[in-house]
């Protein structure tokens, strides 16, 4: 469709539900809710901002905004990542609001619009407590001195997220930090609810043990507790399928009987060469360094240069290409002005719609933006313009590059 064709007829980029690719049903499929629960994981807990935390938080900001765009009613919950990070050098509080300041202000320069609710574990330790004491009643967990895990193999549906093997899943879990030989679970695979104290941690009483939560039973509590037992998105890094989302679905559903969530939504994993980019291999790119040298726009367009589901190289040369981009955007769509009404966006902005409506196929938006830009009509440069800020999230200021 060229930029200012007509849209099909009957068609409008309103009416019509989005389709997601759902990490579930392993297909995509329409989002029709009018009301929309979204709680997105963080990706890591100890890492400073690194581009692949930006590439997460920044995909599923667009999905936030084309769906307010679409006139939906979305409540955005961010786990509160970087206050789990503990420390022995430092106290834990200390140490995760520092992390957390520092994360924020990242976002907020690359024009992430900040979640409406970012619970901190630490102030939800009652709501965890109630949630494991119920699934001990239901026989779907056991304590064992002072801990109490998550009994797996009660659980028939353990693994339908995944679509792994049992042995596969033990070798997954092991990689990220599952202990095995665990003497005080009944399989390797059993996670824990909640932890007795070690040395250094931050703990709280519980009738089991002094002692802190275990992840996974954190991200249930605080997603239910504000969007409800069932709701509609969830979503985070791929590497967090399993065994972290896995974990949720198994002891939110035993405990409630209620599907947790309908759409599971996954990014594709940033690598930097042969390998993900990560803090055991030194090979991360910080937003930190990348800011000061970058308008926030080339990174967005760099980000979403790429398809939130599909694994990407970092490259120098892709991330200079975006920053022309950038440019080329800032002289042809900048300006003040009116917005364009939704007469003009039906009549030049359902390319842009179109390609977000598809599991959010921001690579293919941005082509549709540049012919937008490109266009010799100032109302397809005004839609572009408008469609830009609102649903991308570009500032189209790149003064100082
Ligand atoms: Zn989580």
């Amino acid at each position: 469709m060229s930029a200012t064709s007509l849209p099909p007829s009957g068609w409008t980029p309103y009416m019509s539900d989005p389709v997601l690719y759902n990490t579930l049903t392993r297909k995509k499929e329409p989002l029709s809710d009018q009301s929309v629960g979204i709680y997105v994981c963080g990706v890591t807990p100890y890492d400073t901002t690194h581009l692949g935390h930006a590439f997460t938080y920044t995909a599923f900001d667009v999905l936030i905004r084309y769906l307010r765009f679409l006139g939906r009613d979305v409540t955005d919950i961010d786990d509160d990542i970087l206050l789990r990070a503990r420390s022995r050098e430092m106290h834990w509080k200390e140490l995760g609001d520092r992390e957390y300041a520092k994360f924020m202000a990242d976002m907020q320069h690359l024009n992430n619009l900040p979640p409406e609710c970012e619970p901190r574990a630490t102030e939800h330790i009652p709501e965890i407590i109630r949630l494991i004491d119920g699934l001990l009643a239901k026989g779907c967990a056991y304590a064992s001195d002072g801990n109490v895990y998550f009994d797996v193999k009660n659980y028939p549906n353990f693994g339908k997220l995944c679509g792994l093997s049992y042995v596969a899943q033990l070798e997954v879990a092991n990689e990220r930090g599952n202990f095995p030989a665990d003497p005080l679970k009944r399989d390797p695979l059993d996670f824990v609810l909640w932890q007795a104290k070690k040395d250094g941690e931050p703990s709280w009483p519980s009738r089991w043990a002094e002692g802190r939560p275990g992840w996974h039973i954190e991200c249930s509590a605080m997603s239910m507790k504000y969007l409800g037992e069932s709701f509609a998105i969830h979503g985070g890094g791929g590497d967090l399928v399993f065994p972290h989302h896995e974990a949720e679905i198994a002891q939110s559903e035993c405990l409630t009987g209620k599907p947790f969530v309908r759409h599971w939504m996954h990014t594709g994993m940033l690598y930097c060469g042969e390998h993900k980019m990560s803090k055991s291999l030194g090979n991360m790119v910080f937003l930190a360094d990348l800011l000061p040298v970058c308008p926030p726009d080339a990174i967005r367009l760099y980000l979403l240069g790429h398809h939130y589901r599909e694994p990407w190289n970092h490259d120098r040369r892709e991330l200079a290409a975006a920053r022309t981009l950038a440019r080329k955007f800032s002289h042809t769509l900048n300006g003040g002005g009116e917005e364009a009404s939704d007469e003009e966006i039906g009549r030049c902005g359902s390319g842009v719609l179109a390609a977000l409506a598809d599991d959010l196929e921001t690579p293919k938006a941005i082509e549709e933006l540049r012919r937008l830009a490109n266009s010799a009509e100032p109302e397809a440069r005004r839609v572009g313009r408008t469609l830009g800020k609102r649903v991308l999230g570009l500032t189209f200021d790149t003064s100082g590059m």
